[in-house]
């Protein structure tokens, strides 16, 4: 019997197993993928406090793993494929099935993409999915972004006051963002809305150099932000807990969802503003709460 299973090895999972490891919990990590999470795709993070030299992704996280082994939590490459709640907690994967007093579930979410040539190898190397995390490396540059929702249109706005243009291309000829945004957007000198076309290839050297759109017309552009919606990783609480309507847990401020013992850290929980610094704070409360609930238990 655990303690505490946490579901997600990024950034918010190996935070709470640092934390809940540290803290005495018997705690085990499952995760069905390398250790690390999304910000292992991210090509340089220079914005989480104390790193004063730009670092990539799966640099910055590879320590993560051995800082919670170093305090007794197990982290276990197993893909979970059912939680039950009982008397207790039991976490079915693929080969197991284990049982815990307490669960954190920190499966993130998964950028969509958008399907053109090329997006998964400059994933990176100037194909982007967070605007927050690398808008700052196209400072007077030229960057696309793809998308005609909320996400698209914001990001536009916010890329627009770092780079010298920005290419705004949606597959149709209305936006479904909001009405005010849309208006922000129209009134930006540097944003040229490209409407009816597609992204068919991304092309360049060892970086994004340009763009092939639907058309075929070539634009050159440093970076494509790609906001084609989220896909929230809540396949294993749907059922369990309630969720929003864009799918994410809702949660309190200490992390509790709806379900009692089921707390949720990072991308999957309502109001995340994903990122990395915020997933790691967030587990360390679901962390230090999961272990309150427990004690309050016993
Ligand atoms: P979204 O609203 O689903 O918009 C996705 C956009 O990407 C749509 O314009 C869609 O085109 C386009 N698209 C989808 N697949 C594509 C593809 N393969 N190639 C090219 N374009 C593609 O996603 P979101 O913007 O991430 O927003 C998700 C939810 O969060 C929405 O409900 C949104 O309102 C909400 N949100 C709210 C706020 C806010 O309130 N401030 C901020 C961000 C997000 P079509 O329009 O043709 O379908």
């Amino acid at each position: 019997m655990y303690d505490i299973i946490i579901i997600g090895a990024g950034p918010a999972g190996l935070s709470s197993g640092i934390y809940a490891s540290r803290l005495g919990a018997k705690t085990m990590i499952l995760e069905k993928l390398t250790p690390g999470g999304q910000i292992t795709l991210s090509s340089e993070i220079e914005n989480y406090p104390g790193i004063c030299e730009v670092k990539s992704g799966i640099e910055f996280m590879s320590c993560w793993p051995n800082q919670a082994k170093k305090f007794g939590c197990e982290i276990v490459s197993e893909e979970v494929i059912e939680i039950k709640k009982e008397k207790y907690f039991k976490i079915k994967t693929t080969k197991h099935e284990y049982s815990s007093k307490a669960v954190i579930i920190a499966t993130g979410s998964t950028p969509k993409k958008a399907g053109f040539d090329g997006e998964l190898e400059y994933t990176g190397r100037g194909v982007s999915y967070c605007a927050v995390c690398d808008g700052f490396f196209y400072k007077n540059k030229i960057v696309a972004v793809i998308g005609g929702g909320d996400t698209a249109l914001e990001e536009a706005l916010y890329l627009s006051k770092i780079a010298k243009k920005v290419y705004l291309i949606h597959r149709r000829d209305k936006f479904r963002a909001a009405p005010s945004t849309q208006k922000k957007v129209f009134n930006t000198p540097n944003i040229e809305i490209i409407f009816k076309e597609t992204v068919k290839k991304v092309f360049g050297k060892e970086f994004v150099e340009g763009i092939i759109l639907s058309s075929n017309k070539e634009l050159k552009v440093d970076g494509v932000f790609v906001f084609v919606g989220m896909k929230v990783n809540n396949e294993l609480v749907k059922n369990l807990v309630k969720l929003n309507e864009w799918g994410e847990v809702k949660v309190n401020l200490d992390m509790q969802t709806s379900l009692d013992g089921l707390f949720a850290a990072g991308d999957i929980r309502e109001n995340s503003v994903k990122q990395v610094v915020a997933a790691a704070g967030d587990g360390a409360v679901a962390a230090i709460n999961a272990i309150k609930y427990i004690e309050k238990g016993e």
